[in-house]
């Protein structure tokens, strides 16, 4: 999934936005408030990781700002301490959950997972698109019975696709959701992805279930 962690010490955020990439997520990091808020509107993150205390603009301003903007990406507020008041104002805000500072990386990862699942329905724990099976949580791929490796880049692009079965989805929607603002800018990027991806989802098995979309991109065919 595409996550953006918005948090101005420098330490966590370096932490957090390197944890969450070994696990295959593809994160931004935003130091301020209000860098979170046009990111936000830029880019279609499937959870937003917020700390309260920021300069500037603090995480329940944000938050608030962020649905008043119409964007309702699921929001984890960080809170400094495990005081009430800041766990009602952070849902007040329109926050979906909240973990007190200091938390486990692992607990972290069980929230998102959680948030990511909820919107705009709720999503089962593994993905399932025909015979593909996709399991966020353990990072495991399988075509009916047989295991496939892929790589962290690939894992994602085929998230992408089995979030959304069926809908034809452009380069740029494509690039939007799998690749962080650092990714490199190269044109054709996607195309080469989906290759890679076919080689390993649909030609051993003699499927064609990631098809061209002509003058559009691509889709995964829903009953692939
Ligand atoms: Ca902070």
């Amino acid at each position: 999934m595409r996550v953006l962690v918005v948090e101005d010490e420098a330490k966590l955020a370096g932490l957090l936005g390197r944890g969450l990439r070994e696990e295959g997520h593809t994160t931004d990091v935003a130091g301020r408030g209000e860098d979170a808020l046009w990111m936000a509107r830029a880019t279609p993150y499937d959870v937003v990781v917020l700390d309260v205390m920021l300069p500037g603009l603090d995480g329940f301003a944000t938050c608030r700002q962020l649905r008043e903007a119409e964007i309702w990406t699921p929001v984890l507020m960080l809170t400094a301490r495990d005081a009430v008041d800041d766990r009602v104002r952070g849902l007040d805000a329109g926050a979906d959950d909240y973990l007190v500072k200091p938390f486990s990386f692992a607990e972290l990862l069980a929230r998102l997972r959680a948030l990511a699942r909820r919107t705009p329905h709720e999503r089962p724990t593994v993905l399932e698109v025909g015979e593909l099976r996709l399991d966020p949580a353990g990072r495991r791929v399988w075509r009916g019975a047989t295991e496939l490796e892929l790589s962290p880049k690939e894992f994602a692009l085929l998230e992408v696709f089995m979030r959304r079965p069926g809908q034809a989805l452009s380069r740029l929607d494509l690039i939007e959701r799998a690749w962080d603002l650092a990714y490199e800018q190269r044109s054709n990027v996607v195309d080469v992805y989906v290759r890679y991806l076919r080689e390993k989802v649909d030609r051993p098995f003699g499927r064609h279930s990631i098809e061209t979309v002509r003058g559009v991109g691509y889709r995964l065919q829903g009953d692939a």
